[in-house]
C-alpha cells in the first residue's frame, strides 16, 4: 500500500527562533519536505533531519518566488508522493498568513492537514516591548488588521479600526503608514492616542517607535523602518523603550569615544 502524506502548516514565530512552539519544532525534526516562506528563522531550518528536503516559496510585497496556487500544488504533490511535509510560515499560519487558502486547497485534494499555531508578529511585539494588547480598562478588544489599498484608496472598515479602547494592530501596512496616519486623524481620531512602529520584533535589528499619532509622520519621515514592520494604535509600552533609548545612547557614546 502507498504511504499517505499528510502537511503540517506551522507557525514559526515572529522571527527569533526560540518563539516556535515544541509542537512546531518537532514536526520540522520529523519533516521529510519543509517548504518555508522569507520570514522565517533560518536557525529553525538546521533543525530538519539530514534527508529532509527544503523547499523556499518566499514572498516579498510584489515580488513573490511562487505564486500561492503553485505553493498550494507544490504541497499537494508532495503529500500525494506520500511525504511528510512541513509548511513553515512566520508568525500565526492562520493570521495574514493565507493558511486558509492553503489549508482548503488540501480539503479540495483529500490530502490531510494538522495546524500548529505560532505566536503572530503583534503578540511577539507586545512582548518585547511590555505593551499590554488588552488592558481592563484602556483596551477591551484587539483588532488585527490589514490596510490595503485599491485604485490608490484604503480598503479599511474604518468604524471598526476608529473605535476607542481597543488595541489595533496594523499587519503589512508600513508602505502606506503616512497616508493611514494621516487618514486616521482627517477622521477624528485623537492626536494623542499613543502610536507605535515596531520593525523586525524579537530579531537581533529589532526597531522601535513610540509617539502620539499626530507626531509620529515625522518619526516615520526621519527613520527608515525596514520590512516587516507593525504599526500598533493604541497601548503604550511599559518597558524596552527607554533602556532601548539609554541602550542606543550608549553605543553612540561608545561609537564617540570609544
Ligand atoms: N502570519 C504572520 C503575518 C504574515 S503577514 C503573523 O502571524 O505574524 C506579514 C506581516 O506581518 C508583515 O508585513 C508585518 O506587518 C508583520 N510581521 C511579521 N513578522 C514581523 C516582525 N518580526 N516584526 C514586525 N512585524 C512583523
Amino acid at each position: 500500500m502507498n504511504k499517505t502524506g499528510k502537511v503540517y502548516l506551522i507557525g514559526a514565530g515572529p522571527g527569533a527562533a526560540d518563539l516556535i512552539t515544541v509542537r512546531g519544532l518537532r514536526q520540522i525534526e520529523a519533516a521529510e519536505v519543509v517548504v518555508y516562506d522569507r520570514l522565517v528563522s533560518h536557525e529553525l531550518l538546521d533543525h530538519v533531519s539530514d534527508d529532509c528536503e527544503l523547499i523556499y516559496v518566499g514572498k516579498r510585497k510584489n515580488l513573490h518566488v511562487m505564486q500561492q496556487h503553485d505553493i498550494n500544488q507544490l504541497l499537494i504533490e508532495q503529500a500525494e508522493a506520500g511525504k511528510r511535509v512541513v509548511r513553515l510560515k512566520g508568525g500565526d499560519p492562520f493570521v495574514f498568513g493565507r493558511g486558509g487558502e492553503e489549508v482548503d486547497a488540501l480539503i479540495a485534494a483529500g490530502i490531510d492537514w494538522q495546524v500548529v499555531p505560532g505566536v503572530t508578529a503583534v503578540a511577539g511585539a507586545a512582548a518585547e516591548i511590555g505593551m499590554p494588547l488588552t488592558h481592563r480598562h484602556d483596551a477591551q478588544a484587539l483588532t488585527l488588521i490589514t490596510a490595503h489599498r485599491q485604485n490608490g484608496q484604503f480598503d479599511v472598515d474604518w468604524p471598526l479600526v476608529l473605535n476607542n479602547r481597543q488595541t489595533v494592530a496594523f499587519y503589512m501596512a508600513l508602505s502606506c503608514a503616512r497616508d493611514l496616519v494621516a487618514e486616521l486623524l482627517a477622521r477624528g481620531k485623537d492626536p494623542d492616542t499613543p502610536f507605535t512602529i515596531v520593525s523586525s520584533a524579537s530579531c537581533p535589528d529589532q526597531r522601535v517607535e513610540t509617539d502620539r499619532l499626530g507626531a509620529i509622520v515625522s518619526i516615520l519621515e526621519n527613520n527608515c523602518f525596514k520590512s516587516p514592520a507593525l504599526l500598533v494604535m493604541g497601548p503604550k509600552p511599559r518597558s524596552g523603550l527607554s533602556s532601548m533609548n539609554q541602550l542606543t545612547g550608549a553605543l553612540a557614546l561608545e561609537s564617540q569615544f570609544g
